[in-house]
């Protein structure tokens, strides 16, 4: 079993690959499944676990539309696999591209890319636009939808079981990775904290799409944290933060790259590059 419980009714299993957390939450019949992880072998494996507890995948979330948030695996089963409205729309545009195969490819960790299984990848129904929670029978999952590390990204609270799933947000591990192509990267990533802060207080436990589960002492870390980083990048001022240089997490290192490549982005040090 490689499921561990993090809260009543809440399994979390940590991939090998950049610590993503497929998140699993009991329902009334069978289980919510969110971001389920990168490779054949790891979901198969999810799939097994949930056979021994004596269930199955009821319904599935995307938090977001980045690769390795909207990949399955046919033993996972074909229930319907849910993300916002904008989420499923960003994939489709990819899908709808003769080449995509190649391109998701291309952006393929290379020490995974032949486990990563691509028959089922993006296939995401759309919320209605606005929906308030995903539509299944368990916990009541709200959707707080924001954009800040991409279009289309949604936290979920599952509010009986006090916990948030942070989809790229809020991670120990990994700097905000903000997105660029928005018009204002800095202040929708600010508005973004500034909504998961507002829940903070029905949250005893936050799990972040990659990285460490944390208590609620460490949600509200990671926001001042992310608030920190964010409004360093900003003002242009040198940023201290664990997550970046020699204190970078062994493995980690490429982390302070990304940090590098949106300081030069943010402040204009690279000039106009599309
Ligand atoms: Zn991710």
């Amino acid at each position: 079993m490689m499921l561990r419980e993090v809260a009543e009714g809440v399994r979390v299993h940590e991939s090998e690959c950049i610590q993503s957390n497929a998140v699993i939450v009991d329902g009334d019949a069978g289980v919510l499944l969110i971001d389920p992880g990168i490779t054949r072998e790891e979901m198969a494996s999810i799939a097994a676990d949930l056979r021994e507890l004596g269930t199955a995948v009821a319904a599935g979330f995307a938090t977001h539309p980045d690769w390795d948030h909207v990949l399955w695996h046919p033993s996972l089963g074909d229930a319907p696999r849910y993300g916002t409205a904008l989420c499923a729309a960003s994939i489709r545009d990819v899908l709808a591209r003769p080449d995509w195969k190649e391109q998701v490819a291309e952006g393929l960790p290379p020490e995974v890319a032949d486990d990563v299984p691509m028959e089922l990848f993006g296939l995401i129904s759309g919320l209605p636009a606005g929906a308030s929670q995903v539509p299944w029978d368990g916990p009541r999952a709200r959707v707080i939808e924001h954009r800040a590390h991409a279009q289309g990204h949604a936290a979920l609270l599952v509010e009986d079981r006090r916990v948030l799933v942070a989809g790229d947000m809020l991670s120990d591990v990994l700097v905000p990775m903000l997105d660029l192509q928005a018009a204002d990267p800095i202040e929708d990533y600010l508005a973004a904290l500034e909504l998961l802060e507002a829940v903070a207080h029905d949250v005893d436990v936050v799990i972040p799409g990659h990285g460490s589960a944390g208590d609620a002492a460490q949600l509200r870390a990671r926001i001042e944290q992310d608030r920190a980083y964010v409004r360093g990048l900003r003002s242009g001022r040198m940023i201290e933060d664990p997550r970046i240089g020699s204190s970078a997490k062994p493995g980690w290192e490429w982390v302070s790259d990304v940090h590098e490549w949106q300081v030069e982005r943010l402040t204009g040090g690279g000039g106009t590059e599309t």
